[in-house]
C-alpha cells in the first residue's frame, strides 16, 4: 500500500465512472476523451475512471501491446482524455485486467476459466435457455493471462493515468464458476499434493482448503498487478471493485484478505434499486469494515435505473443515492454508460448538484469518524463456512440488524469479526448475528467486555456453537458468557412464538402478546427454516422472561392452507431468550426473521434490548424510519446528516411461487418502479448527549443552506428541531464562540 498522508487521493474525490460496452463500438465514434472531461468538469467531478481495455479485448488507446485499439475510436481517446484531465486538475483511474477478455481467449482459449463441466466461466449473465455465444469469456488468474494483465496495467501507467481499477477481476469458490482449468489443477496439485475435489463436500479438508485457497488466488495476483502499478515511482492509486453485494459477496473477502495491498475499493451497488432505502450507506459501512483502517472506500449510484442504461434514472433517486454514500462517509462515484451520455444528459445536472453539495461538505469531512455506539459483527469465515453455497442463511440475519438499527436511528456500523478484539472496546453495543464461528481468543475478548461492564452483547441463533474454524465445538463456546445451558441440538421449525413469561421486564415492554416467529410460505422451495431454534435454558445468574410456543400444526390452516401461519399451541420447555446484567441471547434468528417481515413487533424487541443493555445513544434522532441519520464527530464538531426516503411506492407486487400445482400468476412481478418524489417530512428532533459533546455553549447549523438551527439544552441533552427535512439535511453542532 502507499503509505503516508501526501497521496493525491487522500482526499474528498467525486468520480465519474464513463463505460464504453459496446460490442460494434457504436459510440465509440461519437465520443472524445475530451467531451468526457468537459462533462466531469462540469459535474464537479475531480476523477474520471474509464477503461484502457474493454471486455472484448480491445484499448481505447493507440500503439500499445495488450490488443487492438477498439475499430471507429476517433483520435486516441485515453491518451487525449488524461491530458485534458490533466490540464483542468481533474485525475484518471483506468480500468484493466479485467478477467474478460474475448479476443485473448480466441487465441489462447486455454487461458480460460473453466468449470467442472468444461465451461467458459462468463463475465455475463446468459440466460439460462438457448444457444449463447459467450461474449465475456474470462481467463484465469492462474494462467499466462496473468503476464498479460501485468502488460496492462504497465502500458496504462505509462499512459500517464493516476490510478488503475481492477474493475471485473472475478474468480469465483462457487461450484458453477469456480475454476478447473488444468492451470489451477496443476497449481492445487503442487501446493497441497491432492486433486481439486469437484463436489462440494464440506466434511473434505481438502474442499475447504480448494475454497480458501481460490480467494488467496486473487489475493496473490492482485499483489502482483499492484506492484507493477507502483514501480513508475508516481503516486498511482490501486482499486479493486468489490461488489459486495453481488457476486455472492465473496469478494468482501478478497477485500479482507487483501489489506495492506488495495489503497481503494470500490464498493459497486448496482443493486440499489431493488435494495432497501439504505443499501448503498449499508454497502460503504460494509466495505470499510472488510477494508479495515487507511483505506479509500468509494461507492456508486448508477445514473439509470435498474438494468437500464439507456435512460436516466429520475434526478430524486439520483441525487439520494449519491448523498447515500456521502453520509456513510465514502466518497460518491456515479457510473454512465456511453448510450446514456449521447442521448440524454438530464442526469448531468443532478449529479452537479449532489458533487457540488460534497465540495461544501469537504470541510465537515476531513477526519471526521462515525459515532460508534453499535457494532454488527460481520465474518467472512461464517458466511463462506457456515453458509457455505447459501450465504443468505447467513447474511440476512446480519442485514436484518443493519436495518432495524437504520428505522430506529441507532447508530451502528459493521466490525469485522477479525477486528473485533482490537476494536469492541469502541462501542457500547455489540451483535453477534448467527456468529456461529467463533475462536476461544474471541470468547474470551465478548466475556471481558460483557462482564466488565463497559458495554452490551447481543447474540442469536448459532453464535458460539462452531469453532474459529467452523468446525463444531462440542457445546457452545459462548454458553457460559450468555448463561445458558444447551438442552440438545438446533430445532428446524418454519413457526414458532415469543412467549412472553414475564411481561414487566425491560425487553417486554409493550409486548405482552406471543409475537410470531417465521414468515409466509412465499417460495415454498426455498426452505427458510426462520422459526429454528437452539434450545437452552438459562442458568443460574441468568433469567429466561420469554419462552417458545410450538405451532399447533406444520402449517397455518387459516386463510391459505399450507401457506399461512399456524396459531400456537403449547409451550416448549425452552428460552425464548436468555437475559444476563449485559448480554441477551435470542436462539433463533431475530435479524433474519425482521429482513423477511418487517415486523414491528421484533423492531420493537430490539429498541428495548439495545435500551436495556446500552442506554440511550449519545445522539438520538427522532424522525420517521424513512428518514436514514448517520451521526459523526470531528475535533470537538458533531454533524448530523439527515437523508429522507418518505418517497413513492417502489415495489408494487410480489409473486407467490412453488406449490405443488401451480397455476400461472395473475400478473407478474415484482415490478420496481424508480422513485419520483420525496415527500418532506417535518418535527425532526435532535438529541445529543452534553457528555459527548464536552461543552454546552452550542450552536447548530447547516454548511448546506447556512440556517441557523435554535439550540435547547436540557437535561444533559442539546435539543434540535429541524422544522422541515425536503431530501436532505447536515446539522453542524459546536461551540458557540
Ligand atoms: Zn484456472
Amino acid at each position: 500500500m502507499n503509505a503516508g498522508g501526501d497521496v493525491w487521493w487522500n482526499r474528498p474525490l467525486r468520480v465519474l465512472q464513463f463505460n464504453f460496452e459496446d460490442s460494434l463500438g457504436l459510440y465509440v465514434s461519437r465520443i472524445t476523451g475530451r467531451e468526457v472531461v468537459e462533462v466531469a468538469e462540469k459535474i464537479r467531478a475531480n476523477v474520471i475512471v474509464v477503461f484502457a481495455r474493454d471486455a472484448w479485448g480491445y484499448t481505447y488507446y493507440r500503439g500499445g501491446r495488450v490488443g487492438p485499439p477498439r475499430p471507429g475510436m476517433k483520435g486516441d481517446f485515453l491518451r487525449e482524455l488524461v491530458e485534458e484531465a490533466h490540464r483542468r486538475g481533474i485525475k484518471v483511474v483506468a480500468m484493466v485486467a479485467h478477467t474478460a477478455n474475448k479476443l485473448l481467449y480466441m487465441r489462447h482459449s486455454d487461458w480460460a476459466q473453466v468449470n467442472r463441466r468444461g465451461e467458459p466461466i462468463l463475465l455475463e449473465h446468459a440466460p439460462p435457455l438457448g444457444e449463447w455465444e459467450p461474449q465475456w469469456p474470462q481467463l484465469c488468474p492462474n494462467s499466462p493471462f496473468l503476464e498479460h494483465a501485468i502488460l496492462e496495467v504497465r502500458e496504462a501507467v505509462e499512459l500517464g493515468v493516476d490510478g488503475i481499477l481492477f474493475d471485473s477481476f472475478r474468480y469465483q469458490p462457487d461450484p458453477e464458476r469456480a475454476c478447473y482449468c488444468r492451470w489451477c489443477r496443476q497449481k492445487f496439485r503442487e501446493e497441497f499434493g491432492h486433486d481439486m475435489p469437484v463436489e462440494p463436500n464440506w466434511n473434505n479438508s481438502v474442499w475447504r482448503t480448494l475454497w480458501d485457497w481460490r480467494y488467496r488466488v486473487v489475493v496473490k495476483a492482485l499483489s502482483r498487478l499492484a506492484e507493477e502499478a507502483r514501480k513508475s515511482g508516481r503516486k498511482v492509486m490501486v482499486l479493486y471493485n468489490s461488489h459486495p453485494a453481488g457476486w455472492a459477496g465473496r469478494a468482501n473477502r478478497v477485500i479482507e484478505e487483501a489489506r495492506g495491498v488495495l489503497d481503494g475499493v470500490f464498493a459497486e451497488c448496482s443493486e440499489a434499486d431493488y435494495q432497501p432505502p439504505g443499501f448503498i450507506a449499508e454497502m460503504v459501512k460494509l466495505t470499510k469494515a472488510m477494508a479495515g483502517d487507511g483505506v479509500k472506500v468509494f461507492a456508486s449510484r448508477n445514473a439509470f435505473h435498474q438494468l437500464k442504461p439507456t435512460e436516466p434514472l429520475p434526478a430524486p433517486a439520483l441525487r439520494q443515492g449519491l448523498r447515500e454514500t456521502i453520509i456513510a462517509g465514502g466518497d460518491p462515484w456515479v457510473p454512465v454508460f456511453s448510450s446514456q451520455f449521447v442521448l440524454d444528459d438530464s442526469w448531468v445536472e443532478a449529479v452537479e448538484q449532489v458533487f457540488r453539495e460534497h465540495e461544501l461538505l469537504e470541510e465537515y469531512i476531513v477526519g471526521s469518524e462515525p459515532i460508534r455506539y453499535a457494532a454488527i459483527v460481520v465474518s467472512n469465515i461464517v458466511r463462506d463456512h457456515y453458509g457455505r453455497l447459501n450465504p443468505s442463511l447467513y447474511v440476512d440475519e446480519t442485514r436484518g440488524f443493519y436495518y432495524m438499527f437504520q428505522r430506529l436511528h441507532i447508530p451502528a456500523q459493521y466490525l469485522l469479526d477479525k477486528d473485533l478484539k482490537k476494536s469492541i472496546w469502541s462501542y457500547k453495543l455489540v451483535v453477534l448475528a448467527d456468529t456461529a464461528c467463533i475462536d476461544d481468543s474471541t470468547a474470551r475478548v465478548v466475556r471481558e467486555f460483557g462482564d466488565g461492564g463497559r458495554g452490551g452483547v447481543v447474540a442469536t441463533f448459532m453464535a458460539g456453537m462452531m469453532d474459529g474454524k467452523c468446525l463444531p465445538a462440542g457445546g457452545n463456546v459462548l454458553a457460559d458468557i450468555l448463561g445458558f445451558e444447551l438442552l440438545g441440538e438446533p430445532i428446524e421449525l418454519e413457526w414458532a412464538y415469543l412467549n412472553p413469561l414475564d411481561t414487566h421486564h425491560p425487553l417486554l415492554e409493550g409486548l405482552d402478546k406471543p409475537i410470531l416467529i417465521g414468515d409466509t410460505r412465499r417460495d415454498m422451495r426455498q426452505r427458510l427454516n426462520l422459526a429454528s431454534i437452539v434450545p437452552v435454558k438459562p442458568v443460574e445468574g441468568s433469567e429466561a422472561p420469554a419462552s417458545i410456543l410450538v405451532p399447533a400444526y406444520k402449517f397455518g390452516h387459516e386463510y391459505t392452507l399450507g401457506r399461512s401461519s399456524p396459531p400456537p399451541s403449547h409451550e416448549a420447555r425452552v428460552a425464548g431468550v436468555v437475559v444476563r446484567s449485559k448480554t441477551v441471547y435470542y436462539p433463533w434468528r431475530l435479524g433474519a426473521n425482521y429482513w423477511y417481515s418487517g415486523s414491528p413487533r421484533l423492531l420493537k424487541l430490539l429498541a428495548n434490548t439495545v435500551n436495556f443493555l446500552a442506554g440511550e445513544p449519545p445522539v438520538k434522532v427522532e424522525a420517521p424510519s424513512t428518514v436514514i441519520s448517520e451521526a459523526w464527530r470531528q475535533g470537538d464538531r458533531v454533524v448530523i446528516h439527515l437523508l429522507n426516503y418518505t418517497t413513492n411506492q417502489r415495489i408494487l407486487a410480489a409473486d407467490f411461487t412453488g406449490a405443488r400445482q401451480p397455476l400461472p400468476a395473475y400478473s407478474g412481478g415484482p415490478p420496481i418502479h424508480p422513485i419520483t418524489e420525496i415527500i418532506p417530512v417535518h418535527n425532526i428532533v435532535l438529541h445529543v448527549d452534553v457528555k459527548l459533546l464536552g461543552y454546552e455553549n452550542v450552536k447548530a447549523y447547516s454548511p448546506l443552506t447556512k440556517r441557523e438551527y435554535p439550540v435547547a439544552v436540557d437535561r444533559g441533552r442539546v435539543r434540535i428541531v429541524v422544522g422541515e427535512l425536503e431530501e436532505y439535511e447536515v446539522v453542524v453542532v459546536e461551540p458557540k464562540r
